[in-house]
């Protein structure tokens, strides 16, 4: 049975398993070919906390858009000191001003999914090419595409083993376990800014909104593409 066979017999059994249990699992079964892929929001910070408790040589990487808040920036730096790892920064192929000569300024207003597709989804696939799994920090109640997200899943748009550890956790329990463990986070959570992407894409939301209308605010888009599954608007994007 290929990889992906043995994921859809077994991802069953892997579903009431503890965040921690599974990543230590996940570390042990893919040593040196595994990653955590964060933007650092919330979620990230109890991955990279709960995996770092587990083994020191965990592999972290983001998909640095060059277009983060400096608040992000900061947060991946505080990262480093209190962890003692690197970030890996994954970059886009073309620099912010090579897409603008190519593209027109700020596609992200114009095009949003193909500048997604540009800045995160290729880059994420280049990285995703050097590992057999990626550990991702999605949780099933964020957006439609994510509530059916598996603990263990075989990632079909990327061909590699996905593992969601806190794929069952509420908003309530992530904040939680920040908060109890003090782990640093970007203070924009602090003024209203519940969930955190690229600057030009995110905006603070009101007391009782959903959290993430800030992000692509007035338009329909809900996510960038690395969590859907195929038939999306970005996936056609991308085979365009
Ligand atoms: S979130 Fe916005 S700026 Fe960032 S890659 Fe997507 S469209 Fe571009």
């Amino acid at each position: 049975m290929d990889r992906r066979g043995w994921i859809h017999s077994v991802q069953g059994f892997f579903d009431s398993w503890a965040a921690e249990e599974l990543l230590d699992w996940a570390l042990h079964r893919f040593p040196g070919r595994i990653a955590i892929a964060s933007a650092f929001g919330p979620e990230g910070m109890v991955l990279i906390d709960i995996a770092s408790r587990l083994r020191r040589d965990i592999q972290v990487f983001t998909l640095d858009t060059g277009l983060f808040f400096p608040e992000t920036y900061e947060l991946i730096h505080k990262v480093e000191r209190r962890y003692r790892i690197t970030v890996e920064r994954v970059k886009p192929a073309q620099t912010i001003d090579e897409q603008a000569a190519k593209h027109g300024p700020s596609l992200w207003q114009h095009s949003p999914d193909h500048c997604c597709y540009m800045r995160k989804v290729e880059p994420l696939r280049r990285k995703l090419s050097t590992l057999d799994a990626w550990i991702a920090a999605i949780r099933r109640d964020q957006t439609p595409d994510r509530a059916h997200a598996q603990k263990l899943e075989w990632d079909a748009k990327f061909g590699l083993v996905k593992i969601n550890p806190l794929c069952d956790w509420s908003s309530e329990m992530v904040w939680d376990y920040v908060r109890t463990n003090n782990l640093p986070y970007n203070p924009l959570h602090d003024r209203g800014y519940p969930s955190i992407g690229c600057a030009p894409c995110t905006k603070p939301v009101q007391i009782g909104e959903d959290p993430r209308s800030g992000r692509w605010a007035g338009l329909a888009k809900t996510e960038c593409g690395l969590h859907q599954t195929p038939g999306t608007d970005t996936l056609r994007v991308l085979q365009d």
